[in-house]
């Protein structure tokens, strides 16, 4: 059977990497992937073995973080139509309701879920001819959107693990569920599958990031678990004060810029914790209309991150009292916005190795590491979907596919060897036969 699922992972390349380039051209950010998901739902649903849960039924529409605005829903549904996204399906994800999660039924036996995020990010692609997908003409066609991330990878590998796994069905025991999950950049959409009760049920849970290789690990290679990621919560902070003449009449004004200003030299001076690494940054300020006017709104979008939830807990409240108390000294009010959070969590010893074993057994062209834990870095969400099924004895991993990258992750000039993919639809397609054998 693995021998099996290695042809199959090789027949559905073509068709996943001409979805890939389909997925990146028409690129669309959290919330907004709405021709993304009308078209997975569409594909799960031909495949004609899926149950497939789509607009409402994914996400708790409450617990959706970081938001647009109803206008750009509203204008990029309109784009999303025009751009081909599936009739049947688009209307679903109206008002920001995009992901998809597709679900196979084989009988008696555990619960499987995998998690492929399918946003692209705030990034303006590049469109210079040495960059591969402006030259092969699949770079973004939705300026200010690109998929920098790999993304529209994830989102191909998942209906790549869908095609397989409905060839080998009868093989199967147990249940899988495949979450094409929204809004992973700024950390926004996890957490409202996993509010939804989606992962109440799973037994185990597996992730995966395709990325460059660094330091040891060469281009093909396969790291079965991660963990060191930092907490995180993401704040847009808003002043309210009072515009005044800045010469006539300063003293009637209320100064939401100075307020802001104040905020952000004493945000940066929060004591660090002496239990492990925080981290602290305010990244926009927005203030003011104009030379000779008190400025009357501010607004700041800032983070805050800690190695552990606690640590990051700390940061959160100690940022909270500061920017509480810049409002007050210059009469200003104030009102904070949560816009994205993940948790710290660690891969389970025996997921990590049973992604070795699997490879190690049965795919010996590949070469698969220990998990080594990485210091610092950034936050994933799935971090969300991974503890809630730990916290009732559930197992979770998240692995990373390496290949050949161009450019950084979140640059203008990011893509990656599309050949990463068959290889990690073969190995989330033999890790859950594994399982569910
Ligand atoms: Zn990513």
């Amino acid at each position: 059977m693995f021998d099996k699922i290695a042809e199959l992972s090789k027949a559905v390349h073509p068709d996943i990497t001409a979805q890939r380039r389909d997925f990146h051209k028409y690129a669309e950010s959290g919330w907004l992937e709405m021709r993304t998901s009308s078209i997975i739902a569409r594909r799960l649903t031909d495949l004609g073995c899926f149950e497939v849960l789509t607009g409402p039924d994914v996400c708790e529409a409450d617990a959706r973080m970081g938001l647009p605005d109803d206008d750009v829903l509203e204008a990029h549904y309109k784009i999303a139509e025009e751009q081909g996204g599936d009739p049947e399906f688009l209307p679903r994800t109206k008002g920001g309701f995009t992901g998809v999660i597709g679900i196979l039924r084989c009988g008696e036996g555990p619960t499987v879920a995998l998690r492929f995020d399918i946003d692209a990010l705030g990034v303006i692609e590049s469109q210079d001819m040495s960059h591969y997908p402006a030259k092969e003409g699949f770079a973004s066609v939705n300026y200010g959107m690109m998929h920098a991330c790999g993304h529209d990878g994830h989102a191909c590998t998942g209906l790549g693990v869908a095609m397989v796994l409905a060839q080998i069905k009868d093989s199967l025991h147990g249940t899988v569920k495949l979450i094409f999950q929204p809004a992973e950049e700024g950390v926004r959409g996890a957490k409202s599958i996993v509010a939804k009760g989606h992962l109440d049920d799973v037994d185990y849970v597996i992730g995966n990031h395709i990325g460059a290789p660094q330091g040891i690990y060469a281009d093909t290679d396969f790291i079965p678990g991660s963990g060191g990621n930092m907490a995180t919560t993401k704040l847009d902070v808003y002043y309210h004060g009072a515009s005044s003449h800045a010469s006539g009449a300063p003293h009637l004004g209320k100064n939401a810029l100075q307020a802001a200003a104040a905020a952000i030299m004493n945000l940066y001076a929060i004591p660090r914790h002496g239990q492990g690494e925080s981290r602290i940054n305010v990244g926009t300020i927005h203030a003011g209309t104009g030379r000779n006017v008190i400025a009357d709104i501010a607004k700041m979008e800032m983070e805050v991150r800690g190695k552990t939830t606690e640590i990051k807990d700390y940061m959160e409240d100690c940022a909270r009292k500061v920017i509480k108390a810049c409002a007050e000294m210059y009469g200003c009010t104030y009102e904070i916005k949560v816009m994205g959070g993940a948790q710290t969590a660690e891969s389970d010893p025996e997921m990590m190795e049973r992604v070795k074993r699997v490879i190690t057994e049965h795919m010996p062209e590949y070469r698969v590491h220990d998990y080594v834990p990485q210091p610092g870095g950034g936050s994933e969400d799935y971090t969300y979907m991974m503890r809630k099924v730990q916290e009732h004895g559930g197992k979770a991993t998240f692995f990373r596919s390496l290949c050949p990258c161009a450019g950084p992750g979140h640059s203008r000039t990011y893509d990656f060897d599309e050949a990463v993919l068959e290889r990690a639809v073969r190995v989330f397609a033999s890790v859950v036969y594994d399982i569910m054998k």
